[in-house]
């Protein structure tokens, strides 16, 4: 495992930080490292295993694609890539027309800015103080942590941040205003596991109406069953004018896409394009998961052993927790202090967490992770909580 890590660290950019430890194998909720060890998962590629790892049906279906066709170019039709869009558009939040697809969640977001600037013909934004939609320059002009945006500005200008859940400094940033669009996340992800209030969210939608701005959701995170329902949009009755998407889409194939609302009717041609976006593989991968999340009812279950694993985290009654909440099965405890070292402890024993800002502990497991499951990981949070 060593020669493993040794090589990655010797030869990867340098951008991420790496732990000591390499992940060779999973299969549900479960991962091992290259020595046998076996972890419980609540990191799932940062919520990207919805479907759990090495999902059988999955994996069926990349196989089997891989036989026939990877790659058909998007100024031609595919028989997999005609499926999904009807597919996307069938299970989406409302009324939702058409999809663009894509690689990535900030590839989602990227192309969604480009669409509000185009239906609206105006520039700014309006998003939210800890929101995060990525990495690539237009994205991260959205994103909140100077850390991440300063040291490469001059970024995407136009940028209006508020406070989150205060409908009040919404509307302030949209009176009079060049706004496009605002993009905000349903539940704050990377921001600290901070559920949106629907009060909140339905405001916006409103005003975004009244303004003639879009409303883009960014569901990468919440998407797929994660908080308890297929989009957590479902749980305000909100339908955006573009709903982001990525992560849990194709059972951890890279794939993206926007959901684009009905009445904004179809998109220019050739102002926006990705080679690999929606190619056979992703396509294949992504029907292959949603049919799963669908027919094994997996929003039904991250809602009830998401409710479960709060409870137990709930009881733990720690000094050191300042606050346990989340939705479905994303779910945060938020500490009086850094997070890092418990997080580092429940590697320890065998558990994978991952931080959400510098005091909040992270869950993301695998919606196909059991009741028991969740105890040992209650269980391994106690114990580094009163170690
Ligand atoms: C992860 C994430 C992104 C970025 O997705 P990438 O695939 O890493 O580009 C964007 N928005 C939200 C809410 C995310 O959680």
């Amino acid at each position: 495992m060593r020669d493993i890590c040794e090589r990655e660290v010797k030869y990867e950019s340098g951008f991420y930080r790496k732990r000591p430890v390499a992940l060779v194998r999973g299969e549900g909720a479960r991962v091992w490292d290259a020595e046998g060890r076996e972890y419980i998962d609540c990191i799932g590629g940062h919520g990207v295993a919805v479907v759990g790892h090495a999902n059988p049906a999955v994996a069926e279906a990349i196989a089997a694609q891989a036989r026939k066709l990877l790659t058909c170019p998007n100024g031609y039709c595919n028989d997999v890539r005609a499926e999904l869009l009807e597919l996307l558009v069938s299970i989406a939040p409302g009324d939702f027309g058409r999809a663009f697809l894509c690689n990535s969640g900030a590839e989602a977001v990227e192309a969604a800015l480009k669409m509000a600037r185009i239906v609206t013909g105006k520039t700014g934004f309006v998003a939210a103080m800890r929101g995060f939609h990525g990495r690539t320059l237009g994205a991260l002009s959205c994103t909140w942590r100077k850390e991440y945006r300063e040291p490469v500005e001059p970024l995407v200008p136009g940028v209006t941040f508020v406070p989150y859940n205060d409908l009040e400094a919404m509307a302030r940033a949209l009176e009079g205003n060049d706004v496009a669009g605002v993009i905000l996340e349903v539940v704050q992800g990377e921001g600290g596991v901070i559920p949106g209030k629907g009060e909140y969210l339905r405001g916006i939608e409103a005003l975004c109406r009244e303004h003639n701005a879009l409303f883009i959701v960014d569901e990468v995170q919440t998407g797929f069953g994660r908080t308890g329902k297929m989009f957590a949009c479902e749980h305000y009755g909100l339908e955006p004018d573009l709903l982001c998407v990525a992560k849990g889409i194709a059972g951890g194939v890279p794939m993206g896409a926007v959901l684009i609302h009905r009445r904004l009717g179809r998109m220019p041609a050739r102002l926006h394009g990705s080679t690999f976006g929606g190619n056979p593989l992703a396509c294949a991968a992504a029907l292959a998961a949603i049919r799963y999340i669908r027919e094994e009812g997996l929003p039904r279950r991250a809602a009830e052993l998401g409710a479960y694993f709060l409870e137990r985290l709930r009881g733990l009654s720690s000094p050191l927790v300042r606050e346990v909440r989340g939705l479905g099965l994303m779910v945060g405890v938020e500490l009086k202090r850094a997070a890092r070292p418990f997080i580092d402890a429940l590697v320890d024993k065998g558990v994978l967490t991952l931080p959400a800002g510098a005091t909040v502990i992270r869950f993301l497991p695998p919606l196909v992770i059991s009741r028991e499951e969740l105890d040992r990981v209650a269980e391994a949070v106690g114990e580094v909580l009163h170690g």
